[in-house]
């Protein structure tokens, strides 16, 4: 995967160029609505750090990041007050998933019944 691009827009939101709607932050992590969203509840949550995808956070993310980070993702989905109901966490890595940012997310779906058939998850492609 290609190096990590300075102007992508998730970059931008951590500098405070461009606006989001902000459910949470900490030293770790920053966590926004998700733009177009495909569930009831669709959050994003991002590490404080320029990291291209999980393949990328997994490897050179500092231990305290990566833990934090994670820490942060349960502590969001809880404050949102899916714990009970359930949720689901996506993570796109690459080109076959999907993913149309290069800085690693999260993303958090809730709010209603996720279906288990694939060319249903939200956001998915339905051909491969
Ligand atoms: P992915 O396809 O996994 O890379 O997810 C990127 C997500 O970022 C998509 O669900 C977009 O709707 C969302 N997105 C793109 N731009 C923004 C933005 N400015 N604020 C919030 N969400 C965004």
């Amino acid at each position: 995967m290609s190096s990590y691009e300075q102007n992508n827009v998730f970059a931008r939101i951590l500098r405070g160029e461009l606006p989001c709607k902000k459910v949470y932050e900490d030293e770790f992590a920053l966590a926004f609505h998700d733009i177009n969203p495909l569930a009831p509840v669709h959050v994003l949550v991002i590490p404080k750090g320029e990291y291209v995808s999980n393949a990328d956070f997994a490897a050179a993310a500092p231990p305290e990041l990566i833990v934090g980070f994670w820490r942060a993702v349960a502590k969001i989905a809880k404050d949102l007050g899916l714990d009970s109901s359930g949720y689901r966490l996506v993570a796109n890595h690459g080109a076959q998933s999907g993913q149309s940012v290069f800085h690693f997310h999260v993303h958090i779906f809730g709010g209603k019944m996720m279906p288990h058939d694939m060319t249903k998850l939200p956001g998915a492609a339905a051909k491969g």
